[in-house]
């Protein structure tokens, strides 16, 4: 039996796992499906985490925080968890990929959100062969050519400016004339002379052949199309929160959670099930910074350990 069974290795559940094992708790595992660092370790620069001064690459960012989480103890297990579930004990049983199933007495569910899919045409053929969600892993392949990206977030505007250092052209594409990003990143973005804005335009669809991508069509509000002739687009379009581990057998969630599925929590991070607490974007309001996640994951943890004493 598990203390705490924390369900994520990004900043949220490293920092929570951190906490719990230095305030004392024995027997603390984080179930991460991948290697730990979370979404972070797609970015192509981090500036804004306090205390870090210096410009890092999200990947180089979080190689000390498991290193740091595990010295007091924190075990990380690569394992997926497909469900969380209470049983007749009060406690939770975790269900594993592979049919394994763990029991804990509390349980922090970490699991951060995933990029989400625009929807046009030829989005999933060419996935992977031209269409991307991640400058940091395939911005290499567009040194010196021309690129398209799109989306009008802080996602898309701050990948759209690392593109452009190595890319000859960025198209950065955006449904509406006005973006969500930050105003110093629009900034940016507006005086780098290799970024072209095409605004008020959907993507209609991608093209290409066997080879991968050659272009984009998008088409304006009066229904004009423009062809834009490149080998790839980046997608940045916003994230859904990965709630998958929360739907019960029954189809319903085991805690509760808003429209849009994030899991509704106190300033605690106590969720509506009593020893299941939620941190970083998986929760409502969340600010979707790494700063913030990292401060639910101790939150959170402080209060799984009041709730086992
Ligand atoms: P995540 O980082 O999403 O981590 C969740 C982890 O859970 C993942 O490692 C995942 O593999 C794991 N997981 C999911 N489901 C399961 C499962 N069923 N079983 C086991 N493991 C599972 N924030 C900033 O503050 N500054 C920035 O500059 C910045 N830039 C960004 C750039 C990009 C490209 C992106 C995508 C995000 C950026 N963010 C930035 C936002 C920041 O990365 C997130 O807010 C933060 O990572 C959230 O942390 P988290 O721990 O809640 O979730
Ligand atoms: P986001 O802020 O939700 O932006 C998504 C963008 O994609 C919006 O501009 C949206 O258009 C557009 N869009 C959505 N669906 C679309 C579709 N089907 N087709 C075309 N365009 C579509 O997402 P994000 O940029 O990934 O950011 C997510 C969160 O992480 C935000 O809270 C953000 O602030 C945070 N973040 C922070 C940093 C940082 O602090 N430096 C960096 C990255 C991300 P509309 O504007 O018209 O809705």
């Amino acid at each position: 039996m598990l203390d705490v069974a924390i369900i994520g290795g990004g900043p949220a559940g490293l920092t929570a796992g951190m906490y719990a094992t230095r305030g004392g708790l024995a027997n603390v595992v984080m179930f991460e499906k991948g290697m730990p660092g979370g979404q972070i370790t797609q970015s192509s620069e981090i500036e804004n985490y306090p205390g870090a001064p210096e410009v890092l690459t999200g990947m180089e960012f979080m190689e000390s925080w498991p290193k740091q989480a595990m010295r007091f103890g924190l075990k990380h297990e690569m394992q997926e968890v497909l469900r969380v579930s209470k049983n007749s004990q009060n406690t939770f049983d975790i269900t594993l990929g592979g049919g394994k199933s763990v029991q804990a007495k509390a349980v922090i569910v970490c699991t951060g959100s995933t990029p989400r899919r625009a929807g046009f045409e030829g989005e999933d053929a060419f996935f992977g062969k031209g269409v991307s969600t991640c400058a940091t892993c395939d911005g290499f392949f567009y040194k010196g050519k021309e690129v398209a990206v799109l989306g009008g977030g802080d996602t898309a505007l701050e990948e759209a400016l690392h593109l452009a250092k190595t890319s000859s052209k960025i198209y950065l594409i955006h449904r509406r004339d006005t973006f969500r990003a930050s105003p110093v990143t629009i900034e940016k973005v507006k005086k780098t002379p290799n970024i072209e804005l095409v605004l008020n335009v959907q993507v209609q669809k991608v093209y290409g052949g066997p080879m991968g991508v050659d272009g984009v069509i998008v088409v304006d509000k009066e229904g004009n199309e423009r062809d834009i002739k490149v080998p790839g687009i980046f997608t940045f379009v916003g994230m859904h929160v990965n709630n998958g581990i929360l739907r019960q057998e029954d189809g319903t969630f085991l805690c509760d959670v808003n429209e849009g599925g994030e899991v509704i929590v106190d300033l605690s991070m106590r969720t509506s099930v009593p020893g299941l607490f939620a941190a970083g974007d998986i929760r409502i309001e969340a600010p979707k910074q790494v700063v913030c996640a990292a401060g639910d994951g101790a939150t959170a943890a402080l209060s799984a350990m009041s709730y086992l004493s």
